[in-house]
């Protein structure tokens, strides 16, 4: 693969903002170099800019190494590097699955960039044939999402493989989601594939939506270009210590993802028990995509009683579909318990 042909020339050519913190990285006792105030330790200080520390720990955590992670302000940083590192306003084009998770074509859109959406099969499955047939010779990225929100399961890896070797671009797969699938996903597979960024997240399984962690993996030469073109402190020092004790409680973690499939099988059960849920689709994630009688009214319904689920009625494929994440053994009653009172 040629990586240079597929970046845009700016951003090839960009000389990237040198901070104090990548001047000096040795040893010292005395710091006069980044206009610091010298008080408020140890907040005052400007925070590692490629968080090596954090990344140490999280390379024996997903077993790959150091130099293929990058950390984003959640996965939506590298959604938006991406684009803007690849793709030439109004001249490329990105492809993607339809339908899918919305910050694809956002990033896209707010790039200028043009979005072809390819719809999945009626059964949610991936043609990575059809896919390949949209894309031309500006097509510089294509985003596969697996498992997939809003449709919540796993594509096929053997079809999901076949984009990645045949698409001459950029794939990126979403793998926010992993952790709940009994797939095991493409990671440990990476360096096989030059062309490929892999996203996971710590806002799902890892429970820490509010402290925005992402994580991109990808060749060291990608990786590069993601520091060349992110803010120079994206990630906080908050974010970077706290994720750091985080991810050595991998077995709590584990326990969690248990307990939500668990209660993922128990609400799926209890769901289809209702005259008006025309069907619970398979999951792979932490939530259940639902088809029901009427979506707009069941969303009204329980929004009234104080219990919010996400409406997907407008989204392709899925008319009178609502999006119900699994909660806690609590949240999962009182859901069921407003389902038995709605007048239908
Ligand atoms: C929730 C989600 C993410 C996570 O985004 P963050 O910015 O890391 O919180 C990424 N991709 C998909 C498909 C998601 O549903």
């Amino acid at each position: 693969m040629n990586l240079q042909a597929l970046v845009r020339n700016n951003i090839w050519n960009l000389v990237p903002y040198s901070c104090a913190r990548n001047e000096f990285k040795g040893e010292a006792s005395v710091f006069l170099d980044a206009n610091e105030n010298p008080l408020n330790d140890p907040y005052n200080r400007y925070p590692d800019p490629f968080q090596d520390a954090l990344k140490q720990k999280v390379s024996k955590v997903k077993g790959v190494d150091a130099r293929n992670i990058f950390f984003g302000n959640g996965s939506d940083e590298p959604i938006d590097l991406v684009v803007r590192i690849f793709c030439e306003p109004r001249v490329d084009n990105i492809v993607a699955m339809d339908p899918t998770y919305g910050m694809y074509q956002v990033c896209a859109d707010i790039n200028d960039v043009e979005y072809r959406k390819v719809l999945l099969n009626d059964d949610f499955s991936l043609d990575a044939e059809r896919l390949l047939a949209v894309t031309d010779a500006h097509t510089k990225l294509i985003f596969l999402c697996s498992p997939n929100n809003p449709t919540a399961n796993v594509m096929n890896q053997e079809e999901v493989l076949k984009v990645v070797r045949n698409f001459p671009g950029i794939v990126i797969l979403d793998e926010a989601y992993i952790d709940f699938a009994e797939a095991p996903g493409l990671l440990s597979r990476l360096t096989e594939f030059p062309n490929l960024i892999i996203l996971q997240t710590f806002s799902k399984a890892w429970g820490m939506a509010a402290i925005r962690l992402g994580m991109a993996f990808a060749t060291e030469e990608i990786i590069g270009l993601f520091n060349k073109v992110k803010y120079p402190y994206n990630i906080n020092l908050l974010t970077q210590t706290f994720v750091g004790e985080s991810v050595l409680k991998e077995k709590a973690k584990q326990e969690t993802v248990q307990m939500l499939v668990g209660q993922r099988a128990f609400l799926k059960d209890a769901l289809l028990v209702f005259p008006f849920i025309k069907q619970v689709y398979p999951s792979d994630a932490n939530f259940l995509l639902v088809k029901v009688e009427d979506a707009n009214s069941l969303y009204d319904y329980l929004i009234n009683r104080g219990i919010v689920i996400r409406n997907r009625t407008k989204l392709s494929l899925c008319k009178n579909a609502v999006r119900i994440t699994v909660g806690t053994p609590e949240e999962n009653e009182a859901l069921l318990e407003a389902l038995k009172a709605y007048p239908n």
